[in-house]
């Protein structure tokens, strides 16, 4: 149960005095929709009142408070004039000016001939000083009131500055005093204060530098949010660890009779990767390993060791993919390998409904099936394995699947997990997503790729490249043509690619085909399948097929407007090509002008494939809150630390954490107490759970 201590940030917005519905909405789109949200939406930037000129020295463009007289109102001739107020000290007049005001108002504030405390933006304006709408228009006596330094906070449209800061002051002002969760000698040796008074100090920076994540307040922040991150990850693990697993020793019969089946033989770090999998099935404790390795590394073939090795014990498998399209895909792939070995695989998507789904069910309960493919569907409530072994979860480019999976026991008996990831995570994001779960990587690549010839283009040179397409097309190449997803206005991206499509379609004609997101599943699949059988040879695409599609045919990779992608996207996409034994090209076509950090992308890509090395430059340049587009993927959202800067608390958080797990494991101490209330605090309170049924 939630600390009652948090209670108060937990309720929403609305509950802050001025904040009704219609701002209510605002709010929650620039920050969230409670006080916790808006305790840690942190100021972007300040506001330095501190510069009081006078009037004939005022600089414009400068935010600056003077003592002024107010010297005569004239109000707005029509609505879409401006109603001004002249001011003067002794030195020079001024003109405030309002648009669309309420005159009452300003005959009650500015009252004429009287002293007023104005700040605002000052312009200058045909020669003369203006101030529109000034932020303050305060009595003289009221000017302690008005702050030095004011804090800055990232907006979302309508949203008036001053409401937020005022929202934010206020829920602020609710924090209550919360118990010190941190190590007291880390504390002291940092210097940091107590974390409520590091919370107010973060929304009251008196300089630039206060506002950098370096600074000490945010370091105790960023601190706190990775030690929960860390100690969640730590507590899930430590509970796995407790639970006594199954012991799935397989013999190896039908992986060998399987792998005889290859058309190829396994390379060194498959066969490594394998070994390790099936120890960590034979071993007691329960499996929680992630199998890492680039697109093409050839991740399945050491999934289905791993699920043959869970069949040769006597239990059941299941393959999980993110998609229909991948679910379908890993079928077709493993098929061979299946009926080498002798043993019954079937398929379960949203797709497979009413008796065809109830026959699947019925033989998976009967033990009539041994290894299921599918989709989320195989996690259905009414999915039951007659005795599910292990399961393999392939999350492709999303994350955090397998924390879900955590929760739901397959099996009668604790099920081995085992979680493909396409995406080579940098080390610390690694640490973030999966805290210290056991890794088996596959480095390198199959024998016989060939390396993917990459060339960056300018847009200009589109003609040379349909060019370049028609020579290889009519030779019997297949091409990918991506056009960018950006996901605030997906219409226009269509549009984008349908245009292109139709371009495209003007000279190779019906060899063309058009995939993306907003198809039907089975729309979809067909255009994929007409481009998998040769039918068209284009495949026009928006960013749906960067989710693991095997065209080995395909050697041409066309990407559009690649500035828009981040590396780790193109290196994803360029992997869909170079499959084959036949040479491939990757052609990065940008629209300029091109930004520094755009050309660094585009550089990197065209001087290396390692995926892991790519992973690391796209952290290195794009931070980690970008990298991938954090939503999308499931990496955990951290709402202070940054991880391109706060690489080192992250390490210290790890530390930590298992340290509090070794001492502590059940958080019963006193500090102990205090870290369930941070677990809460930050939302990482899934782990808490583990506490209790562990
Ligand atoms: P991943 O899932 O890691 O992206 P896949 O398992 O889909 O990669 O493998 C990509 C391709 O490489 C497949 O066509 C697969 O048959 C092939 N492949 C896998 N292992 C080998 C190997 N040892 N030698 C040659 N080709 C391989
Ligand atoms: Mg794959």
């Amino acid at each position: 149960m939630r600390p009652s201590i948090l209670f108060p940030l937990f309720a929403e917005t609305r509950s802050l005095p001025g904040i009704g519905p219609r701002l209510e909405k605002l709010v929650a789109k620039a920050a969230g929709p409670r006080l916790l949200d808006l305790i840690f939406h942190l100021p972007s930037g300040l506001i330095d009142r501190s510069y009081r000129p006078r009037l004939i020295e005022a600089e414009a463009g400068r935010i600056a408070t003077v003592t002024v007289n107010v010297l005569d109102h004239f109000p707005a001739r029509d609505r879409r004039q401006p109603y001004k107020v002249r001011c003067s000290d002794d030195s020079a007049t001024i003109e405030l000016v309002f648009f669309r005001s309420d005159a009452d108002y300003l005959k009650r504030v500015l009252p004429v001939g009287q002293k007023r405390v104005i700040s605002g933006k000052i312009e200058r304006f045909r020669d003369k000083l203006q101030m529109a709408h000034p932020d303050y228009i305060l009595v003289p006596e009221e000017t302690a009131e008005l702050p030095q330094h004011e804090a800055v906070y990232p907006l979302t449209e309508n949203l008036p500055a001053k409401v937020m800061a005022k929202a934010i002051r206020a829920a602020v002002e609710k924090v209550p005093d919360m118990p010190e969760w941190d190590d007291p000698a880390f504390i002291k040796n940092h210097k940091w204060a107590a974390f409520g008074d590091a919370l107010r100090a973060a929304h009251a920076p008196s300089s630039e530098k206060d506002l950098q994540p370096d600074a000490p307040t945010r370091m105790r922040l960023a601190y706190d949010e990775l030690l929960a991150n860390q100690l969640a990850l730590s507590l899930i693990r430590a509970r796995m660890r407790s639970q006594k697993g199954r012991v799935l020793r397989g013999d190896g019969h039908l992986q060998k009779r399987a792998i005889a089946a290859l058309p190829f033989s396994l390379t060194e770090p498959q066969k490594q990767a394998i070994a390790e999998i099936a120890d960590d099935m034979a071993s007691p404790h329960r499996m929680l390993r992630l199998l890492q390795g680039d697109v093409g590394a050839g991740k399945t073939v050491v999934a289905m060791c791993a699920l043959l090795n869970a069949v040769e014990a006597g239990t059941q498998g299941a393959l999980m993919a993110p998609t229909e399209i991948l679910a379908r895909q890993h079928m077709a792939a493993l098929e061979n390998m299946a009926k080498a070995a002798g043993i019954r695989m079937a398929l379960l998507t949203g797709r497979e409904r009413g008796p065809q789904r109830d026959e699947i069910l019925s033989a998976l309960a009967g033990g009539k099936i041994d290894i299921l493919v599918g989709t989320h569907a195989l996690f259905s409530e009414d999915v039951a394995f007659r005795d599910l072994g292990l399961a393999v979860v392939d999350e492709q480019h999303r994350f955090g699947v397998h924390q879900r999976m955590l929760l739901q026991g397959k099996g009668q008996l604790p099920t081995d997990v085992l979680v493909m990831t396409a995406t080579p995570i940098p080390r610390t994001l690694a640490l973030t997503a999966y805290g210290d779960m056991d890794v088996s990587r596959l480095t390198g690549r199959p024998p016989g790729r060939k390396p993917v010839d990459t060339r960056v283009l300018n847009a200009s040179r589109l003609e040379e490249v349909v060019a370049h397409l028609k020579t290889a097309i009519a030779k019997g190449a297949r091409a990918y043509w991506v056009c960018p997803l950006v996901e605030e206005s997906e219409k226009i991206d269509l549009a984008a690619a349908e245009e292109r499509a139709a371009e495209l379609r003007k000279v190779f004609g019906n060899k063309v085909g058009l995939v993306h997101g907003r198809l039907k599943a089975a729309e979809r699949d067909d255009a994929m399948a007409k481009f998998k059988t040769g039918e068209t040879s284009i495949l026009v695409a928006t960013t749906v097929i960067e989710v693991g599609v095997d065209v080995p045919e395909a050697t041409i990779m066309v990407v559009e407007h690649a500035e828009r992608f981040g590396l780790a996207q193109l290196h994803q996409l360029r992997g869909r090509v170079g499959r084959g034994n036949a040479r491939s090209t990757c052609l990065l076509i940008y629209h300029p002008p091109l930004g520094e950090n755009a050309k660094a992308r585009l550089k990197t890509l065209r001087e290396t494939d390692d995926g892991f090395v790519i992973a690391e430059e796209d952290l290195r340049l794009r931070g980690a809150g970008e990298l991938l587009g954090v939503r999308q993927s499931g990496l955990p959202e951290f709402r202070v630390a940054d991880l391109g800067c706060h690489g080192e608390l992250l390490a210290a958080a790890q530390d930590d954490a298992k340290l509090i797990i070794a001492r502590d494991p059940e958080l019963k101490s006193a500090r102990g107490g205090a870290l369930r209330v941070l677990l809460y605090l930050f939302e990482r309170d899934e782990a808490v759970r583990y506490l209790r049924t562990g």
